[in-house]
């Protein structure tokens, strides 16, 4: 069978093929622990049901504008002002399927085959092969001082010619490093004089710890939106645990917007009407679910960095936002992917090898499920590791022998 060079190019997220494989074992009866996992497991606000639910009662569920419904679209605009301090207009939005989907388009409205994206590293998974669904090329920049910080020049030193854009993600997946105001203005500053996009990831912008509060990129330039090349990326699925309800935004000026939706119109059309409404009832609806989730997210984080701190070959960084800590493991093991299959093989722990997002010796481990599933997942992590554990481990009343060293 022959492919596309592109097709050939392109491999599963790692992420979703992860989650295949925790439903695979837990199918088989073994009690897997997922720490891979990549959404919050709080129910979706009321207001977002009830949104989906009025709309589907109607009986009358069609073709949406291809970029967005008027009323999602006015709540994105009253959350730009709120979060971003900016007034913009409908022509300067547009909802897609998942942020996932925003930043797919974008790239694809702003991307000649070989041109470049440079984003720090670690990165999300999904950069590299987004680039490459554009025929062009990711680039990663991973900080020089071998932190999850980036400083302006480890950007600086890898634009060329051929950079047209930026993606910057704060708080970071996998690092949860959120960069700090002054690498924002930086940033935002240095791709103004270069004439380059810059792509902001917010879409854990609320997720964050210690009083932090979300920054805006537009509160570093003096351009209009209309003259700005900022593109804000933000979504529902993470802040109001609504991954599956698919619903994204960006946020730029009516000529990128305008090219983002054509191309969204002949991909997918505009997201269903249902999802929608429901994503338009969690922003206009009662908000405190937002806050509770990061409260609790906090706390886990807390409880996940204190059992990693126990390790004697773990290196943490504590992580300012998101749901996810990306630890060295590199003293156990050099090869993150191995180790990550060591560890579903051993103890049915699941988490994402840092190969994934540009460093390996890494993984990520996600504190976005039970404390009960964060306490027992990593001390079967430690047992396995550990060689100075006892040589057997129960899980109920399996027994775990160790029969490695
Ligand atoms: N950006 C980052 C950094 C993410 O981690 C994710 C989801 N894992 C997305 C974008 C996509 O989110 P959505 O579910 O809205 O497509």
């Amino acid at each position: 069978m022959s492919l596309s060079q592109i097709a050939r190019s392109i491999k599963a997220s790692p992420t979703l093929a992860l989650n295949e494989k925790a439903a695979i074992l837990r199918e088989k009866g073994d009690p897997v622990i997922h720490l891979g996992g990549g959404e919050p497991k709080s129910r979706a606000p009321m207001d977002a049901l009830l949104g989906a639910i009025n709309s589907l009662n109607t009986g009358e569920v069609r073709y949406t504008p291809a970029d967005g419904i008027p009323e999602l679209k006015k709540s994105i605009i009253r959350y730009t002002e709120e979060f971003y301090h900016r007034k913009v207009n409908p022509e300067n939005v547009i909802a897609s399927g998942g942020a996932k989907q925003a930043i797919m388009v974008a790239l694809q409205a702003i991307l000649n085959p070989q041109e470049e994206v440079i984003y720090p590293a670690p990165y999300w998974v999904s950069y590299p092969d987004m680039a490459k669904l554009c025929g062009a090329i990711g680039v990663a920049a991973l900080p020089e001082d071998g932190t999850f910080y980036p400083r302006l020049k480890d950007i600086e030193q890898r634009v060329g010619s051929y950079t047209r854009a930026v993606i910057i993600n704060s708080p970071n997946n996998p690092s949860g490093a959120m960069y700090s105001e002054e690498f924002i203005s930086d940033i935002v500053d240095f791709c103004e004089r270069k004439e380059i996009y810059l792509i902001m990831d917010d879409i854990y912008h609320r997720l964050v710890f210690e009083g932090r509060k979300p920054i805006s990129a537009y509160d570093y330039t003096k351009k209009s939106v209309e003259n700005s090349k900022l593109i804000i990326i933000n979504g529902v699925s993470k802040q109001y645990a609504m991954t599956g309800f698919r619903i994204g935004w960006a946020v730029g000026n009516k000529k990128l917007i305008e090219a983002m939706t054509n191309i969204q119109g002949h991909q997918t059309s505009g997201p269903s009407v249902l999802l929608q409404k429901a994503a338009a009832g969690a922003l206009n609806g009662i908000q405190s679910g937002v806050e509770s989730l990061r409260v609790t997210l906090e706390n886990n984080r807390n409880v996940l960095i204190e059992l990693l701190r126990s390790f004697s070959g773990v290196k943490v960084t504590v992580p300012d936002g998101t749901f996810y800590c990306f630890a060295d493991f590199s003293a156990y093991e050099k090869d993150s992917q191995k180790l990550s299959a060591f560890l579903i093989d051993k103890v049915m722990v699941l988490t994402v090898p840092g190969k994934e997002f540009g460093m390996d010796g890494y993984l990520r481990i996600s504190y976005c499920g039970t404390i009960k599933d964060i306490t027992e997942g990593v001390e079967r992590m430690k047992w396995a590791l550990d060689l100075n554990s006892p040589n057997e481990l129960y899980i109920g009343d399996r027994k775990l022998v160790r029969d490695w060293s």
